[in-house]
């Protein structure tokens, strides 16, 4: 069987990566499937998972645990999230929006801070349009901490 395999994967691996900075989101290997799949029909959701894992292993996408799930970000730069509780969109925040949150927290503790992860929630333009009064349960909030 003639194969091309390290010529294909590398265009696969480019569509992917295409496809994934396109979207602008933090999609799942499943949803980036859907999107590949319309320029590469013949592709598989294994060979999609596999690009991605092997380009988070690279450091050209950064994957991003959400629960059960994983997703992928093309955004390298230094950025925060955050996600609404109503639809599940995750989105970017730039790291200037959040000032001052690398003033030295090893004040506050003995430990050898090497760094943290953050989320912000809340509900998106979409949500709010949708339905102005969207509001949520209160132990849907246990895991957050309320703004104040
Ligand atoms: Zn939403
Ligand atoms: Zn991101």
């Amino acid at each position: 069987m003639p194969t091309r395999p390290q010529k294909r994967m590398t265009s696969q691996r480019r569509i992917i990566l295409e496809e994934l900075l396109k979207s602008g989101m933090h999609p799942t290997a499943d949803e980036l499937f859907l999107t590949v799949r319309e320029r590469i029909p013949r592709i598989s959701l294994g060979t999609v998972y596999r690009n991605l894992r092997s380009l988070a292993e690279d450091g050209r996408v950064r994957p991003l645990s959400d629960g059960s799930r994983m997703r992928f970000d093309g955004n390298l730069r230094e950025h925060y999230h955050i996600r609404c509780l109503n639809c599940g969109t995750l989105d970017d925040l730039p790291a200037a929006a959040v000032k001052g949150l690398n003033e030295s927290p090893e004040r506050w503790s003995s430990y050898r801070i090497i760094g943290y992860k953050i989320e912000f929630v809340g509900f998106c333009p979409n949500c709010i349009n949708a339905s102005p009064e969207v509001s949520i349960e209160e132990e849907m909030l246990s895991d957050f901490k309320r703004c104040r």
